[in-house]
């Protein structure tokens, strides 16, 4: 059935464990192979998930949903340094894809659409998975569950939650879109769809977007934005969630054209998740073998991170080749011309598309564990937990401190962090040992910790500690902005 729609591969291949299925993609119904070694290499990394959900709790980067009522399934909100990080990712996917370059143009459809939308998509007939009820548990599992055994509806068929024999119904098709009604009655009529996907509010804009700023093919359009899928099995923290964010991008070429922008593109994806400061070893390209590409589909990538221990390379971003198959679908459903006019050469045709996919919320998962590390520091018996983030994703530039709380120096440091808040995210800290400070941004990822001292007073000097080296330098406080600047440069 998911053959017929979009990102159909078979990840359920990868991820014999369900719960470890990929949120962009619905599984396959490809059965589980024995051997999944070379489709997901061991992980190379211990698993420092659980470390990290605490953390991102505790320090303000990540809070269960409605966590006082006991929370709601895999949704989470981002707190405080949460939202400065992903906001920090987001910034830096929207500079190198649409402000850097002239090929491409922004947009921000809206969540709700034309129901008819997600028919030409496929999603309405296609987005399902199959899934089976525990009468005695209550619990839902898909069909494909490796650990269920027998046969669903027979009652040789165990439960994997309460064992009982007997008690799972056959199964049945579960579209993984939510519903809801537009408008005052709740009848079929009024159905519209939370997007599970934004790519669509680009092909249908297509034209609108290519006729307003007269691009000419190749060219793409970019956007960044929510959507939700009812996934049976979600988790991982924020690596399958219910509610995601999306950062996508449709580049439109002439058809013959397409390999060649599917490579460039494949290359251009990679550097920019390098440049994020992802190593280099937890990297890598996962090529869509033929029986998991949708039929559509004439090449396809994905670009997996390795999250380390049990979860290992996963997905972070997929590169497609789709073909013409989303303006046709479109244009046939909506029976408007979608048709791209090449005046110079005087033809008219559908552009194929070239598709790159990055879910926000996995990288910023993939920075946050990439960026992890437990050290002893010499000449001390505490060691510390340091977030290594690229200095232009970390949600705190700076921290400043007053290195006691008398002689002027709260009144100096208030004066630094105030002048360099105008350009940067600062943190002002004037409690406790100076050691006991610089540990709490070193556990958040502050590049730089500023101290007001004795001699800053008489010289006008500050202390600069480089969060990773421990080396202190010191600076002109005059000089600081411009210091910074340099240090923080992508
Ligand atoms: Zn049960």
């Amino acid at each position: 059935m998911r053959n017929s729609i979009r990102r159909d591969a078979g990840s359920g291949m990868r991820d014999a464990v369900n719960c470890f299925r990929l949120s962009y993609r619905p599984a396959s119904r490809i059965p589980h192979p024995a051997s999944r070694a070379y489709l997901s290499p061991m992980p190379n990394h211990p698993d420092v998930m659980e470390k990290l959900v605490s953390l991102a709790k505790r320090r303000g980067f990540i809070f269960q949903s409605s966590e006082i009522y006991g929370g709601t399934g895999s949704v989470w909100d981002y707190g405080p340094l949460g939202v400065e990080l992903k906001k920090n990712i987001k910034d830096r996917w929207w500079h190198s894809m649409v402000r850097a370059r002239d090929d491409i143009e922004g947009i921000d459809a809206a969540i709700l659409m034309h129901p008819r939308v997600w028919e030409a998509s496929g999603h309405v007939a296609g987005f399902v998975d199959p899934l089976v009820d525990c009468r005695n548990c209550k619990k839902r599992f898909r069909a494909d569950d490796p650990r269920i055994k027998g046969t669903p509806g027979q009652p040789d068929a165990q439960c994997p939650a309460c064992g009982m024999k007997g008690t799972l119904g056959e199964a049945r098709q579960f579209n993984l879109m939510f519903r809801t009604f537009m408008g005052p009655l709740e009848d079929s009529a009024s159905i519209v769809y939370l997007r599970p996907e934004t790519a669509q509010g680009i092909y249908v804009n297509f034209l609108n977007v290519q006729q307003s700023t007269r691009q000419k093919v190749p060219f793409g359009i970019a956007q960044i934005g929510k959507a939700f899928r009812n996934e049976i099995t979600p988790g991982n923290f924020i690596f399958r969630t219910r509610e995601f964010e999306q950062m996508e991008m449709q580049f439109f070429v002439e058809p013959g054209t397409d390999m060649t922008w599917f490579e460039y593109w494949k290359a251009q994806r990679m550097e920019w998740h390098r440049a994020l400061g992802l190593e280099e070893s937890r990297l890598e390209f996962h090529p869509h073998a033929k029986e998991e590409l949708a039929h559509y589909a004439r090449a396809a990538f994905d670009i997996q991170f390795d999250f380390g221990g049990t979860l290992g390379f996963q997905e972070i971003e997929g590169i497609h080749n789709r073909g013409d198959f989303d303006l046709s679908q479109h244009q046939q459903y909506s029976g408007k011309k979608l048709e791209y006019f090449d005046q110079p050469n005087n033809k008219r045709y559908l552009p194929f598309v070239i598709e790159t996919s990055v879910g926000a919320d996995r990288t910023t998962l993939a920075v946050l564990v990439n960026g992890y590390r437990e050290e002893t520091v010499e000449g001390e018996s505490e060691g510390r937990t340091v977030l290594g983030l690229h200095p232009s994703l970390a949600p705190i530039k700076a921290g400043v401190f007053p290195l006691v709380k008398k002689d002027g120096m709260p009144e100096m440091a208030h004066r630094i962090a105030d002048e360099l808040r105008a350009a940067y995210t600062i943190f002002y800290d004037d409690g406790g040992a100076i050691g006991r400070r610089y540990r709490r941004q070193d556990e958040i990822g502050t590049p730089f910790c500023i101290t007001i001292d004795g001699e800053s007073l008489t010289n006008g000097t500050v202390t600069v500690r480089d969060r990773d080296t421990l080396k202190q330098e010191r600076v002109d406080a005059s000089q600081l902005k411009t210091y910074l600047g340099e240090k923080l440069t992508p």
